[in-house]
């Protein structure tokens, strides 16, 4: 817990277990964001990630605990799209026949009734949103001509043409090639500037390294490890001296880039320390 006043946090988690059904994935998670703050999420494959994010979202099981959005309790909040999300897998299969913009102005929706014509302020923050991410030359285009790396960023584009709070992104690097990557890693940083509340779960940490202000890890739905990432990157070199000196594997233990069994962050995880 920090010192600032209570209501200063975007989302406050205390005690939250996330899951399915009858099973709890995610277990006891205590967790603070502050404005501005730029989390990754790391952890093994299946080790709950998603669902703490879809949680976070309303879209599947919070099923125990506290969980607050902006002082607002998680079940009765009234504007959900105050937390934008950019889902793991983009949505934009070959068969939308949409442009760019009319995309990005989904994001809109939840503020217009039925019935409304977009607003002058819709039509404003549509073209902000596609500037901010480099797309306002493709605006007019049919969303399926673009590449993979290109949707992804309309639908960054989207969700932040709601305003969102906080952002949540499951995986924005994942599965785009390198150039796409620096030009998705150029987006955030620009978000951050403007000084952006992110929370993104990720595999490729070094892709993000520089607008990372702490990392969380998950591991058998328990946060492992809370702190910024000189910290982290501290922590795993311990670890993997440890390993190298016959160390046992405990619960506890940070993914390294050795690996562990359950399947680790892999080599592009490390903090890029040399
Ligand atoms: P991660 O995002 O870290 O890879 P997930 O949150 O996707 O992990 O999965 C965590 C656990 O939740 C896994 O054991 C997975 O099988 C289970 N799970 C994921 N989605 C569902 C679902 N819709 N119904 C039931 N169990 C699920």
């Amino acid at each position: 817990m920090t010192s600032a006043a209570p209501d200063s946090a975007i989302l406050q988690l205390q005690g939250a277990s996330f899951g399915y059904a009858d099973r709890a994935v995610v277990k006891d998670l205590d967790l603070r964001v502050e404005p501005s703050e730029v989390i990754a999420v790391l952890g093994p494959n299946g080790s709950g990630k998603s669902t703490l994010v879809r949680g976070l979202l309303g879209l599947n099981g919070h099923l125990e605990g506290t969980v607050r959005v902006l002082g607002e309790d998680l079940a009765h909040l009234k504007d959900r799209y105050r937390l934008g999300y950019v889902p793991q897998r983009h949505t934009l299969s070959a068969s939308v026949r949409a442009t760019v913009e009319e995309i990005v102005a989904i994001g809109r929706l939840p503020h217009q009734s039925w019935f409304a014509r977009r607003s002058a302020l819709d039509d404003q923050l549509v073209r902000e949103s596609l500037e901010l991410v480099g797309l306002s030359d493709r605006a007019r285009e049919d969303v399926s001509t673009l590449s993979g790396g290109q949707q992804r960023r309309v639908l960054i584009a989207r969700a932040l043409a709601a305003q969102p709070r906080v952002l949540i992104m499951d995986e924005p690097t994942a599965g785009v090639d390198e150039a796409s990557q620096i030009v998705l890693a150029d987006v955030l940083h620009r978000l951050v500037e403007r000084g952006t509340t992110m929370l993104i779960v990720t595999h490729e940490l070094a892709a993000l390294r520089d607008l990372v202000t702490r990392i969380v890890v998950i591991s058998g739905g328990r946060l492992r490890f809370d702190g910024d990432p000189t910290s982290y990157a501290e922590r795993r070199a311990a670890d993997e001296i440890a390993h190298a000196h016959g160390g046992h594997h405990h619960d506890d233990e940070l993914p390294t880039r050795r690996g562990t069994p359950t399947g680790a962050l892999g080599p592009v995880d490390h903090l890029g320390a040399s």
